[in-house]
């Protein structure tokens, strides 16, 4: 075993005769009896910023209170818009991690007035093709994509919003066609217009989300949503614009054919989202949960993070206290295993976001505490990548696997995973461990796109030059933040700095004295 190095030293000033042993002492880095450092919730955190939260003090609020991704869509308001709130969230939560919303080519109503309307059952109106600068009323609605409406038949089903309000057409007329309210329910803002795939053009990207992402992309952002992703093809024309260390891409599922191409996408996406508002209204209601389930399982086979999306706490849009249910759902969603739980239009435009989130926290936490960790780990089959045995992604995958068995036998204090990219982490974090997930690393920005991996505690870390030194740093910053203390063993994957693509190969385990 090593002697005690100086801990302010740089590992690899010192002398390294020796080949390092399996288990590395480094001392004195804390005192005996020093109280471990709880690691933060596991699950992550997903608010869309709009109208009702994007003041400075109520992003600083949001933060508090456990956003840990803040998603700006772009399906509402000018892309400038975005830009101003995107810029906004880095000055006042520059720890937040930004997530934009490409629409994609999601058909809505022009917008009703302030407050919306309330269509009742057995009402008949009018669905007329137009942006409608005069905007959609109860007895009138616009429709912006005009072969819609020019397309839709006797007898067509057309749901509203994220499907509560639906409408079966009677019959055409002149300027539109004429249709009954099926199921009524309140109408806001611009919502989606679904109607059978005839009617629809679904071709994603769409020229205007590739000319968002050029804007993005200039400003940073970390990471990029793509909305009604129908296959892998769809994935790779963003990738070609954004390039290939350009923001992580998050593949929303919300049609039948993503579901279909599901493992293709998740080999060229970073990130998927069960978009649960828009699935639901093209697949039957009671097969959603099981979608969920799937896509879930799916994303984790693959190491992707993975965002459960909508309605999840969304009576609180208006009300206090959540339903039992949607605190039931959060929770599932929590033991269905996914990485992140999102809320939309209950912080976007609700009666009070900042309460939305400490809600869904504090569900989060309770549920955590009942979580089978070891349970799930050792479920876990090997993670699916293509490629050769040598490629860096199934070397990492590899290496993490012996990394969360290594842990578990050691009962570690914590999975240390030095970064530069957040590979390593993300390859872990599959592994749900009970311990901490500390990822170090130089780069802001993968700190801010690790914010959306479940259970990963980031310290920023300065560049080293060897493996031994980022190993070094690693350990020292885990331990003066509290992650571990004297008498604990972490357990630390690193890579070669020098290293083209990233790749984790060195598996060590230190012990702190
Ligand atoms: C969804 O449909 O569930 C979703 C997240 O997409 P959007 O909110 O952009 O419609």
């Amino acid at each position: 075993m090593d002697s005690a190095p100086d801990l302010d030293a740089p590992a690899s000033s010192g002398p390294r005769q020796q080949p390092t042993p399996l288990l590395q002492e480094v001392a004195p880095l804390a005192p005996a009896g020093e109280k471990r450092r709880k690691p933060h919730r596991r699950t992550r955190i997903v608010a869309t910023i709009g109208p009702a939260s994007d003041a400075p003090e109520t992003l600083r609020a949001l933060a508090a209170a456990g956003m840990d991704v803040a998603r700006v869509t772009l399906a509402h308001g000018s892309v400038e818009e975005a830009v101003g709130r995107i810029r906004r969230l880095r000055e006042v939560a520059p720890d937040v991690g930004v997530l934009a919303d490409l629409p994609g080519p999601k058909i809505r109503a022009a917008p009703f007035a302030e407050g919306g309307v309330v269509l009742v059952a057995g009402a008949e109106l009018l669905l007329v093709p137009g942006s409608g600068e005069s905007g959609s009323t109860a007895e009138r609605i616009a429709v912006a994509v005009d072969d819609v409406v020019h397309r839709l038949e006797e007898g067509d089903p057309v749901a509203l919003g994220d499907g509560g309000v639906s409408l079966v057409v009677l019959g055409r007329v002149a300027g539109g066609v004429r249709a009954r309210v099926r199921s009524g329910g309140r109408l806001q803002g611009r919502p989606g217009v679904t109607a059978p795939a005839r009617s629809m053009q679904l071709s994603t990207p769409t020229s205007e989300d590739l000319e968002r992402i050029e804007v993005l992309v200039a400003e940073g952002i970390d990471l990029v949503a793509v909305s009604f992703v129908r296959s892998r093809e769809d994935m790779e024309k963003v990738r070609d614009v954004v390039g290939p260390n350009g923001p992580m891409l998050v593949a929303k599922i919300e049609t039948p054919e993503g579901i279909a191409d599901l493992d293709r996408i998740l080999e060229v996406a970073d990130a998927v989202m069960v978009a649960r508002g828009d699935l639901g209204v093209r697949v039957p209601l009671e097969d959603v949960p099981h979608h969920q389930k799937h896509i879930i399982k799916a994303g984790v086979r693959f190491g992707r993070p993975v965002i459960t999306a909508t309605q999840m706490l969304e009576s609180m849009v208006t009300a206090p206290v959540p339903t039992r249910a949607e605190v039931t759902d959060v929770a599932n969603a929590v033991l269905d295993g996914t990485s992140a739980v999102m809320l939309s239009a209950e912080t976007a435009i609700g009666a009070d976001p900042v309460a939305v989130v400490s809600t869904m926290a504090r569900i989060v936490e309770r549920t955590e505490e009942d979580f089978d960790y070891v349970g799930w780990g050792s479920g876990l089959g090997v993670q699916q990548i293509s490629g050769p045995p040598s490629s860096p992604a199934r070397i990492t995958a590899a290496i993490t696997g012996a990394a969360w068995r290594a842990a578990v036998e050691q009962d570690a204090a914590a999975i240390i995973a030095c970064t530069r990219s957040g590979a390593t982490a993300r390859a872990i974090s599959r592994f749900r461990p009970s311990m901490p997930i500390v990822a170090t690393t130089p780069s802001t920005r993968t700190a801010r796109q690790l914010s959306l991996s479940w259970g990963v505690d980031t310290i920023m870390v300065p560049e080293s030059e060897s493996t031994d030194d980022v190993v070094w740093f690693a350990v020292k910053r885990a331990v003066e933040a509290g992650f571990a203390t004297a008498g604990d063993v972490v357990v630390v994957l690193a890579g070669s700095p020098d290293e083209a693509e990233p790749v984790a190969d060195t598996l060590r385990l230190v012990r702190v004295n």
